[in-house]
């Protein structure tokens, strides 16, 4: 409702500009998505087709989020997912590090787009993944993250296929591995293959579309030190206090807060096996995540320092390891030329068309991500990230997905496949807020 209210005020506000100025001539955001499209009989024929399909889709993704998936322990997930592909025909391969790729080949003359869905789940091998339905709801960790997306990429091939839909440019659908420590699959396949010209990473729940970038660095900071019995461990250099100190401070630091800004996390912290010495190695973990480059650097420079210092006071050792510096695509401001890449828009308009609205009071175009898609945004790729289903509690025991919101979410899928396999058509439609 509030949605609606400003979207009305909005327009109010344009119209009345449009009549102060008496040029009609609004900057807009250009689309590419052309309600034409819903009259071409083979798009309508695979529109039916995913929607006939529904009960079996929503039975293979079941299917998948029972199969392991854990980081690194994808390959039964991709076994599954290179048959299904080969057996749509599609031209299927497999990387060194485990992504599954599969080329539905263009007649030619078109931009060449990547749909990407991660493969993998947070959730310990030894997990139990048996999902249980209730109603409309399936509840299994990993059953929206993102068990769902790949579900709906199988579902969108076998659409097109059904219905005959050529289209010019290649559609390359890529089921990635490693994402969940840190988009490791998607740079692997964006350092071995050609840059395409659109990505679309199928990762998240339904709403607001992502065209940019949360920068995310994961670091670790052990402090050493040569050990003592506690007996005689009395103003002896200790771990403990160089941490304790160091974490303290990092908790201190002041700075804006997301979306703009930036988050701190300390995940963990591990160290010490005894109750009566002084213990020798003792870490934690920091996840910085800004969408903003230069803070994103400002804040690890800042915790660098700190972390050193603690060390430095405390006379204990100091080792850092690096897991992931995955750089951020900017801020709103600085995305601005992103948002006017047709491929959000369009992205936006289909939603809107499907009847997915983003929650009360939320944008429809957001210039964050934490997907695979921040891979493309960091290498100026025109990138966005959409979601799967509507669903909650990602990472934890308690997840959950609605099953019907698969199928606006596979129609969004499809129809981007269409619009963007025949070319980027720029259609001025939407005035800029
Ligand atoms: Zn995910």
């Amino acid at each position: 409702m509030r949605l609606r209210l400003t979207f009305a005020t909005s327009l109010l506000a344009c119209i009345t500009l449009a009549l102060t100025t008496g040029a009609g001539a609004q900057p807009t955001y250009p689309t590419s998505w052309d309600t034409a499209l819903l009259r071409r009989a083979d798009v309508r024929a695979a529109l039916a087709h995913v929607e006939q399909g529904m009960p079996s889709h929503i039975q293979e993704w079941i299917a998948i989020a029972e199969m392991p998936g854990k980081s690194r322990s994808e390959s039964q997930r991709a076994a599954y997912v290179k048959k299904a592909m080969e057996a749509e025909g599609l031209r299927v391969s497999v990387d060194s590090i485990g992504n599954v790729t599969g080329v539905r080949s263009g007649t030619g003359g078109g931009p060449t787009t990547v749909f990407a869905a991660h493969m993998d789940i947070v959730h310990a091998l030894e997990t139990n993944l048996k999902v249980r339905r209730a109603g409309d709801s399936l509840h299994g960790p990993g059953i929206f993250d993102n068990s769902a997306s790949v579900a709906n990429m199988l579902a969108t091939i076998r659409a097109l296929n059904a219905a005959k839909i050529r289209t010019k440019g290649n559609l390359v659908f890529v089921a990635t591995v490693q994402e969940e420590l840190g988009l490791r699959g998607m740079n692997f396949w964006f350092e071995h293959n050609p840059k395409p010209d659109l990505l679309i990473s199928m990762d998240g729940g339904l709403g607001p579309i992502n065209y940019g970038a949360l920068g995310i660095f994961w670091t670790k900071y052990v402090f050493t030190s040569p050990g003592s019995h506690t007996v005689t461990s009395r103003n002896k250099p200790t771990p403990v206090k160089a941490l304790a100190d160091a974490v303290q401070r990092i908790y201190e630091l002041r700075f804006p807060a997301l979306p703009e800004g930036a988050v701190i996390n300390v995940g963990q912290i591990h160290g010490g096996v005894i109750y009566n010495g002084v213990p020798q190695e003792l870490y934690f973990t920091v996840d910085l995540r800004s969408p903003d480059p230069i803070l994103l650097d400002s804040l690890d420079r800042t915790i660098g320092r700190i972390v050193q210092d603690a060390a430095t006071k405390e006379k204990v050792g100091l080792r850092v390891e690096v897991e992931q510096k995955n750089q951020a695509g900017g801020t709103t401001a600085q995305l601005e030329p992103a948002r006017r890449h047709p491929l959000v828009q369009t992205a936006v308009d289909i939603q809107a068309q499907l009847g997915i609205v983003p929650l009360p009071g939320a944008p429809d175009a957001i210039a964050t991500g934490s997907t695979d898609g921040n891979v493309g945004v960091v290498r100026g790729v025109p990138s966005i990230a959409i979601g799967r289903s509507y669903g909650g509690n990602q990472h934890t025991l308690t997840e959950w997905a609605n099953a019907p919101s698969a199928l606006p979410a596979t129609k969004l899928v499809l129809l981007l496949a269409v619009t963007f396999g025949d070319g980027v058509k720029t259609v001025p439609q939407h005035p800029i807020p």
